[in-house]
């Protein structure tokens, strides 16, 4: 037991299972579920948080029957040759003194297959492919299906069943009025709506022995008008747990809820509060979950708060031994989720196995290998951005003896910038882990220090590694070295003052993020940090009575007057990220911030930016072949903020080459285009992975 942990560390029964600790790993999809051939791959995923000590890791979900696939020939448990493919998963876990439990979920009309059913008439706001409205036959087989899923499962070696009924799938779908206008035994009143629920846990205990668990995964706030109340919910919990449930995991939103629920700006263990309302309602165990990234944060929601387990997804992602780093009082070097969904969700939502931005391991576990060296070498790393930090520590983790260069007097790169904008506060913890590996692992970290082609030459290293990133891209427009122009760099570095109305140039994932930096309290003001505050920013009640918990925004008044501009004329923030980008331009437009799209930067002058409109007539090949003057605007603003790109920084490749020293070139350094610190730390690890 760890003696800075004791309550996460204690063991915890579930029905006939005792988890040696209390940490679930909660059902995450990791596109490796859906193909026979990847069972090895998919069962080492697990193996390897098992072995980091997970007290039962949960699967992503599998459909109890063709209707409920989450996309067409999507992962399934409904005969006896899924049995031998789970069992090849099973055995991988319990060989390395795992418990795993399956997820049973039906998608209902969140499936993204032609074949999807579920209770009511509307379909899905935010997936193709209209759905069949359930007859009562087809209740009835579905029901069935869960059972047998929950038997054939039992058969595959599962130690536990856990029924998927929150974030807006078929059974929350038959829970809620938003999505169940039936008229009959199965919509209407509270109970008629709980009805599809209460059977299918019915069934399902027909079909396993008591003493297997089933637990339920019970949406605690919809998020949705017309959502559950919490006399609902804690009705369902009652009946659940006197129908045969062993746990409640409790779920917080729907996919399309217009309140973030996981992203980076939600405050930690933000929901906590709405899983511990149960602890009046139903003696069995209670799992918390959402935003709970640290043993901190866990130890803190356990012994705060009634609640008996904490469900981690995404940060056994991103560590697989989080577990045992805290028991070994280690928690400095634990690799911590920062929430921001580019390697897991957004590549589950464009059909890519997930990985993590933090740890590019994840879902490659049997591909990306660090294996120990036999012959240690002396490797030079240059820039300690998330390019060259994840270099360093990939080739000291393997034995060479590392030395890393970094200009500025601390590491992090763009890394460091990225965490000074409200609600990125959680990308300091890559760079407080990296440190701390740095430490660790004995790199030799010379901070102060921009190296010189030269000097690494004369150093005679056996290995160069270039991660000397980006600078922001200053743009040839007439007036850009205006005393009222900056980069963004130096905008949030707080390198300069800035006015009350500003101009922001660009409006990629930088602009964005200045925006919502020159609008919102950054620091220990950020409203991420402080849960009133983000709850009434989005719209979040505590009121027990009102359906979904959903009331009316009032954000903060902006800081400042913003203008975001780009030159393109299309919509702004459209390249952001699938599962976070709306979640930005709310927030932009929450703060007022007006966005100006097809223009064209005259120039910079005493009386602010000048802007000019143009219509453009296009051939059948996109050429512009005529322009056509449509409006002209000054922006009579105080300060403009450049947010117009990078460039690489990577003057030092070709001296380097012609002196013959062998080098590699990582991240912005590479290319700065499409840059991200997924690529960044991803290309820094492979090629510390690739010298031998
Ligand atoms: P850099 O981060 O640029 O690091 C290069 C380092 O090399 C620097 O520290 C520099 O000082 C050092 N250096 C350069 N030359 C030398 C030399 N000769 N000797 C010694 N040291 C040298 N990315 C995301 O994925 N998600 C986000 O949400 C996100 N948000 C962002 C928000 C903001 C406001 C910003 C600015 C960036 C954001 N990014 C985000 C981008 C991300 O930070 C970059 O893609 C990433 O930092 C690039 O990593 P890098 O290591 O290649 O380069
Ligand atoms: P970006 O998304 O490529 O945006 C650059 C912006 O600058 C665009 O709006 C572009 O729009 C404008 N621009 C480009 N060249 C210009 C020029 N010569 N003159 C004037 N304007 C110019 O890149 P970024 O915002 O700099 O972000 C860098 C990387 O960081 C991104 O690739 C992103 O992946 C990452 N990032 C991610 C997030 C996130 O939340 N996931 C957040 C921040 C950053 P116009 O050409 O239309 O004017
Ligand atoms: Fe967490 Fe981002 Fe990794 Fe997903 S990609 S697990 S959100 S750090």
């Amino acid at each position: 037991m760890s003696s800075l942990y004791p309550n996460l560390f204690r063991p915890l029964d579930i029905g006939g299972i005792t988890l040696p600790n209390r940490s679930v790993m909660g059902s995450m999809h990791t596109g490796l579920e859906d193909r026979i051939r990847h069972a090895d791959e998919l069962g080492e995923f697990y193996a390897e948080r098992a072995r980091g000590g997970v007290g039962l890791i949960i699967t992503g979900g599998i459909a109890p029957i063709r209707s409920g696939d989450l996309m067409a020939m999507g992962a399934r448990m409904a005969t006896p040759l899924a049995v031998r493919h789970h069992r090849r998963v099973t055995d991988a876990v319990h060989g390395a003194g795992g418990l795993i439990a399956m997820q049973i979920l039906h998608a209902g009309r969140y499936g993204v297959t032609p074949f999807k059913a579920a209770p009511g008439s509307e379909p899905s706001p935010i997936h193709p492919f209209r759905h069949i409205r359930m007859t009562e036959g087809m209740i009835r087989r579905t029901i069935r299906s869960f059972g047998r899923a929950a038997r054939l499962a039992r058969l595959a070696g599962y130690d536990a069943v856990e029924i998927m009924g929150g974030e807006g799938y078929l059974v929350n779908q038959f829970l809620c009025p938003h999505t169940n206008d039936r008229t009959d035994r199965w919509g209407g009143s509270t109970v008629n709506r709980q009805r599809f629920l209460i059977e299918v846990i019915d069934e399902i205990r027909r079909q396993v022995p008591r003493e297997f668990p089933v637990i339920l995964r019970q949406s605690v706030a919809d998020f949705v008008d017309g959502g559950q109340t919490f006399e609902e919910i804690a009705l369902l919990a009652r009946r659940a747990e006197r129908h045969g449930v062993d746990a409640v995991n409790t779920d917080i939103g729907w996919h399309e809820a217009k309140v973030p629920t996981i992203v980076t700006s939600v405050p930690r263990a933000a929901f906590v509060k709405f899983t511990e309302r149960l602890r009046d309602e139903v003696s069995i165990p209670l799992i918390a979950s959402n935003r709970i990234n640290t043993p901190e944060v866990a130890e803190q929601v356990l012994t705060d708060h009634r609640v008996d387990a904490v469900s981690m997804a995404r940060p056994f992602l991103a560590d697989p031994r989080f577990m045992e780093k805290a028991a070994q009082g280690r928690p400095g070097e634990i690799n911590t989720c920062i929430g921001c969904n580019q390697a897991c969700l957004d590549h589950i939502f464009v059909g890519k196995r997930v990985s993590c931005l933090v740890n590019p391991r994840a879902g490659r576990e049997t591909t990306l290998v660090l294996s120990p060296t036999r012959s240690a070498k002396r490797i030079a790393v240059v820039g300690a951005g998330p390019a060259g930090l994840s270099a360093a520590v990939s080739a000291a983790e393997k034995g060479h003896r590392v030395t890393l260069f970094e200009a500025r007097d601390h590491v992090g790169g763009q890394f460091a910038i990225a965490a000074r904008i409200p609600g990125k506060e959680e990308f300091h913890e890559s760079i407080r882990y990296f440190r701390t590996r740095l430490a660790v692992l004995g790199v030799d970290v010379r901070l102060g220090t921009r190296v010189s082609a030269q000097e690494l030459t004369e150093e005679n290293f056996d290995h160069v590694i270039l991660a000397t990133g980006v600078t922001p891209r200053v743009p040839r427009i007439e007036g850009a070295d205006h005393p009222m122009v900056m980069t963004y760099a130096q905008a949030v570095r707080g390198e300069r003052e800035i006015g009350h109305r500003v101009a922001v140039l660009g409006a990629g994932g930088i602009g964005f993020d200045v925006s919502e930096f020159l609008t919102t309290p950054s620091g220990p003001d950020s409203p991420s940090l402080h849960l009133k505050e983000w709850e009434q920013e989005w719209g979040v009640t505590e009121d027990l009575d009102t359906p979904g918990f959903l009331t009316t925004p009032r954000p903060e008044a902006p800081l400042r007057e913003v203008y975001m501009v780009q030159r393109k004329p299309t919509r702004q923030g459209r390249t952001l990220g699938k599962t976070t980008g709306w979640v930005h331009r709310a927030a932009v437009k929450a703060k007022k911030v007006e966005q100006i799209s097809g223009a064209t930067y005259e120039r910079i002058d005493d009386d602010g930016l000048h802007l000019a409109f143009y219509e453009e007539k296009k051939d059948r090949k996109g050429r512009v072949v005529s322009k056509v003057l449509t409006g002209r605007r000054v922006l009579a603003v105080d300060n403009i903020v450049l947010c117009t790109g990078q460039e690489s920084v990577n003057d030092l490749a070709e001296p380097l080459a012609a002196a013959g020293v062998t080098f590699d070139i990582v991240g912005g350094a590479d290319l700065a285009a499409e840059l991200d610190a997924k690529r960044a730390i991803r290309q820094g690890t492979e090629a510390a992975a690739r010298i031998a």
